[in-house]
């Protein structure tokens, strides 16, 4: 057994959608992300309201952030959590931020720094965004963010955007 490939990670999902039932569409990807293989969650934030970043011509946002414990190599997180997004009918239309089912993003892997073409992280735009930073903060209120600083200095400098907890 190789123990570098087995190493534990913890690791941050970002949870987002605002078509064909957006709590579902949350619900049955947090399912979908404890099932596969080497993927262990403890712990998932509140669902929270927000608004549409960019176009606003689309509905409003459900969104939640997970905790998992991985052995999968980042990439190949990606991969399948985008197998999940399509297994859910994400339809990439070429328009950034347009609607969608789902959308899976990886915030967070360990204290990692990663820029590969197809993968950055920490996740950008992660310092800045309300649906991101407050969902975070409530399951990791202590949370270093590499490059980036305390999570609750970000949070306490970050508006809520029209963020709410939904219930
Ligand atoms: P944003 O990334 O600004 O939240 P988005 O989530 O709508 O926008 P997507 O269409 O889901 O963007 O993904 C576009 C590309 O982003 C993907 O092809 C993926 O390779 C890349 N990407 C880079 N870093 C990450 C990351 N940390 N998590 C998920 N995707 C990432
Ligand atoms: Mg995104
Ligand atoms: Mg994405």
């Amino acid at each position: 057994m190789n123990n570098i490939s087995c190493e534990l990670v913890t690791a941050y999902i970002g949870l987002g959608s605002n078509l064909e039932n957006p709590i579902t569409q949350i619900n049955s990807a947090r399912l979908a992300i404890t099932q596969l293989n080497k993927v262990e969650e403890f712990t998932f934030s509140s669902l929270y309201h927000s608004l549409p970043m960019g176009p606003q011509n689309q509905p409003d946002y459900v969104n939640a952030v997970m905790g998992i414990n991985t052995s999968l190599e980042p990439l190949t997180l990606l991969r399948c959590l985008q197998s999940i997004e399509n297994a859910q009918g994400r339809v990439r239309k070429g328009e950034r931020w347009g609607a969608r089912t789902l959308d899976l993003d990886i915030l967070l892997y360990g204290n990692s720094v990663l820029d590969l073409p197809d993968l950055k992280v920490p996740h950008i735009g992660i310092d800045e965004r309300a649906f991101v930073l407050y969902p975070l903060h409530e399951i990791a209120p202590n949370l270093l963010i590499p490059t980036k600083g305390a999570l609750a200095d970000l949070v306490s400098k970050c508006p809520l955007d029209g963020l709410k907890l939904l219930n």
